[in-house]
């Protein structure tokens, strides 16, 4: 005769983490790795990508298209700095703390560490192929809608859907029509160009000069071997580059390094109007200086500047009527900008979301909660990465995204020990 045993157990928290890109990877690791048995979480990952990992910036096959930091500077595990260089040596690769692996190899990285990742006992992970389209507030929690029709219930949400495409230009795109290209970041864009495709493109603008439009140069230099390439920006300045050997302290990299080590804690000092100063005055000068290509791409541009294939030039000087093809390199918009995401529209609908002063962002209070449009914060919602600029300066390069996940895995874990004391009745 079977008999029935009332015991208990947890119950697990629900944590929804909506987009699959490198904020949620280094979220998962760093969650489970705060997670206990007797505070378990279910962890649902939403992604409409087949492969969760290489998100936006890292799916690119293109082999000029490195990564822009050393590979000691991006692992997704925090405190151990070798983890990547590891997982490469595992592979074959050589790689060293400070060269620069091809963005391919980093998005396969990022994949197969949320593969490898410890799932604590009790607790469990779940990848959804679907898009989140709604964000629905319940008496005690949230309902995540999605694309497909399914909604996943949720205690926490974690937002972490990336970098939204250029600004939207309207005027050049209704003066150029199919001769303009909003988002470079568009898979194939080239391939669905109207009529003869790039078959009779002899001159391009790229608008904007920095690592974007660097990236699309390399990807039109081979699919337009004869065509003139002409970037222009306000001011015409490109990138800084990164040096491989180590520096003695003395190089401008080394300052720029050093403070951007605790930029965040220096712009959590500054008042609302040092921080608007900040970002119309020094910002392109910051930006500038931290965000370096790597030393091969710096060498490449060399060669492309010197051989006449890359042309650079301020917007006063070009007349985009005059190029075959216009493609914007001018960096994201910000995240709470309707139009992009169905998930941003619909939550800015309902009011859950709104911009933040400096209008970069999304109006949040640390350690990354939102604040709605009645002014209240709700603590059920997490934002990561792009998103988060202005409650901070540096916000989508890895090392900030492990910074983020930290913060995460100490509200979830508070979170999931609070559940796990409601013990549900369980037979089995
Ligand atoms: C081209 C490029 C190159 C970069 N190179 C570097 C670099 O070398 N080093 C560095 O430190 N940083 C780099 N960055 C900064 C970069 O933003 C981060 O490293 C990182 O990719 C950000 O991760 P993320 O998860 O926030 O965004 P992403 O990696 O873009 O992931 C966001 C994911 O969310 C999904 N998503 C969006 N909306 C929804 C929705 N409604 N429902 C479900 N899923 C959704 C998207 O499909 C996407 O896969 C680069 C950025 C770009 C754009």
């Amino acid at each position: 005769m079977s008999v029935l045993r009332t015991t208990t157990r947890p119950r697990p928290l629900q944590v929804v983490v909506v987009g699959g890109g490198a904020a949620a990877v280094i979220a998962v690791v760093h969650l489970f790795r705060r997670t206990s048995p007797d505070a378990p979480v279910d962890v649902h990952v939403i992604e409409p990508a087949a492969r969760v990992g290489p998100g936006l910036a890292y799916r690119t096959e293109h082999p000029r298209h490195t990564v822009n930091n050393f590979a000691e500077r991006l692992s997704a595990v925090d405190g151990d700095p070798g983890h990547l260089i590891r997982w490469c040596a595992g592979l074959g690769l050589d790689l060293g703390a400070r060269s620069f692996p091809s963005r391919k190899v980093y998005g396969d990285y990022l994949a197969a560490v949320l593969d490898g990742v410890d799932v604590p006992a009790g607790s469990s992970l779940l990848r959804r192929r679907d898009e989140a389209v709604d964000l629905v507030p319940e008496a005690d929690h949230w309902s995540v809608v999605l694309a497909s029709g399914a909604a996943l219930g949720a205690d926490r949400v974690v937002l972490a859907l990336g970098n939204p495409p250029p600004r939207a230009q309207p005027r050049l795109a209704e003066r150029l029509g199919a001769r303009f290209v909003p988002d470079p970041w568009a898979p194939g864009w080239h391939q669905r160009l109207p009529g003869r495709g790039l078959t009779d493109v002899r001159r391009v603008l790229l608008l904007g000069t920095g690592l974007t439009m660097l990236d699309t140069a390399v990807e039109l230099e081979h699919l337009l071997p004869r065509a003139e390439i002409v970037a222009a920006s306000r001011r015409g300045r490109l990138p800084r580059a990164h040096v491989v050997e180590p520096t003695d302290g003395s190089d401008w990299r080394d300052a720029v390094d050093a403070v951007r080590g605790f930029a965040n804690q220096l712009w959590a000092t500054l008042s609302p109007a040092d921080r608007a100063r900040f970002a119309e005055v020094y910002a392109h000068e910051w930006d500038l200086h931290r965000h370096r290509m790597s030393p091969a791409m710096a060498h490449h541009l060399s060669r492309l500047r010197d051989t006449g294939t890359l042309v650079v030039r301020t917007l006063d000087q070009v007349d985009p009527e005059a190029f075959d093809l216009v493609v914007s390199c001018t960096g994201p918009r910000p995240v709470p900008t309707p139009g992009w995401n169905r998930l941003v529209d619909a939550m800015l609908e309902r009011g859950l979301v709104r911009a933040n002063g400096l209008g970069l962002g999304v109006d949040l209070v640390q350690p990354g909660h939102p604040v709605d449009d009645r002014g209240r914060v709700l603590p059920g919602l997490f934002w990561m990465g792009a998103a988060r600029k202005g409650l901070e300066w540096e916000v989508g390069a890895v090392p900030d995204l492990r910074a983020q996940a930290l913060a995460l895995a100490d509200v979830v874990a508070e979170a999931a020990e609070v559940a796990a004391d409601e013990r549900a009745p369980l037979l089995r």
